[in-house]
């Protein structure tokens, strides 16, 4: 609209103009749902349109039901049946990020045969005074018809959708989805079915068949690829082990850490701390192997405090290196001490207060200790230079 503003307007006029405009740009939201659950809508979304109403209606259920859902540590939800994989799992961690990041759909717009709703989860933060996001997700919906012949808009599998002209490589049980440009390195990824299989034997789970490993460029790139056009933390790299599914924002074809978790996926609702620390153990933490892991940790450490079991497990004053580093440190003893099937045992507890409880018979330590920190632990599981587990 052109406008054009001229100096006889009397200022009532003017006032009225402004507040036309003003109500005309303002985001005057509407909401979706109730309550704590509510989605907003921004003003620019044509609602009246029954298509947009359609896909809104399922895109607001299903973020409502992911994020309640949300909450815990569950990872076994369907791959791309609904977001509940990308949320529960990073996107929204847990339910304190849930409520301190609404969702609010900037747009729902007809683009390549479908329609994409992007959403952005972000807070005020009251005392700065600015916007922080936690990320904007891009859910693409597709026409179908169903067995009653009426058409209906579904969610379209993010990664088949950036995929779709990207080229596949297998290597024995492992399938690289690579751009085409990309070769993928064989010597490198002939390490990967070995090392499943050596780990799976060692720990009698069964070895993985058909690994899944997306080869994405860079970490905007992996997050794209899993329907997220933005996120504040993206992680170099991410594995789904109960869709045995890795993503990876580089060429590196073998991926320990990562295999780890997919071998161990009957585990795969673990606390978070023992599941990282098994990994981490076993795989390294994608960078380095464990004692490259640990060494660096100690070093940078060595005058900055180590959190007690206590403050470990409750999360506070610790982050995600403590929980890397020191749940491997935790896994490495109860191994040494107890042995496999402890070490199986104690990956069924899920509750922060139940994995404090076997961990304080396990381990002999005070659970009411918030003192003692797990440097000795740390410190002696760097001594062993050559480790036999
Ligand atoms: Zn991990």
């Amino acid at each position: 609209m052109h406008g054009s503003s001229t100096s006889t307007q009397k200022p009532v006029t003017r006032a009225i103009i402004i507040v036309a405009v003003c109500l005309c740009i303002w985001p005057a939201k509407q909401t979706w749902g109730q309550g704590s659950e509510v989605v907003r809508v921004m003003q620019r979304v044509d609602t009246a349109h029954p298509h947009v109403r359609q896909v809104l209606h399922q895109w607001a259920d299903s973020l409502m039901s992911w994020r309640r859902d949300g909450i815990g540590n569950d990872r076994s939800g369907g791959f791309f049946v609904n977001t509940g994989s990308i949320v529960q799992d990073w996107f929204a961690q847990d339910d304190e990020v849930v409520k301190q990041f609404p969702a609010t759909v900037m747009s729902v717009e007809f683009r390549e045969g479908g329609w994409e709703v992007r959403t952005i989860f972000a807070r005020l933060d009251t005392a700065s005074r600015t916007v922080v996001p936690l990320g904007i997700l891009n859910a693409r919906f597709r026409g179908i018809v169903d067995s009653n012949g009426s058409s209906n808009w579904v969610l379209q599998d993010a990664m088949l959708h950036a995929t779709s002209s990207w080229d596949t490589t297998r290597v024995e049980n492992v399938m690289y989805v690579h751009h085409r440009n990309e070769r993928v390195d064989l010597n490198r990824a002939k390490e990967a079915p070995l090392f499943c299989k050596a780990v799976a034997e060692r720990f009698g789970q069964p070895i993985p068949k058909n690994i899944t490993v997306c080869l994405a460029d860079g970490r905007d790139e992996l997050c794209l690829v899993l329907g997220v056009e933005y996120y504040a933390f993206p992680p170099q790299s991410i594995s789904f082990p109960q869709a045995l599914l890795i993503v990876e924002s580089t060429p590196e074809t073998f991926h320990p850490h990562e295999l780890v978790h997919v071998v161990f996926r009957e585990y795969d609702r673990a606390h978070p701390i023992l599941r990282e620390g098994l990994a981490t153990l076993l795989g390294g933490n994608g960078v380095m192997d464990f004692q490259g892991a640990l060494s660096e940790y100690l070093e940078a450490r060595s005058k900055r405090y180590i959190p007690s079991f206590v403050e470990l497990f409750t999360g506070v004053q610790s982050d995600q290196s403590d929980e890397y580093v020191l749940g491997a440190v935790i896994c490495d003893l109860v191994l040494r001490l107890h042995g496999r099937a402890a070490l199986l045992e104690l990956l069924r507890t899920e509750r922060s207060s139940d994995a404090m409880l076997a961990l304080s018979r396990l381990l002999s330590f005070d659970i009411a200790d918030r003192q003692e920190s797990l440097r000795s632990f740390a410190e002696a599981a760097q001594k062993r230079d050559a480790p036999e587990r």
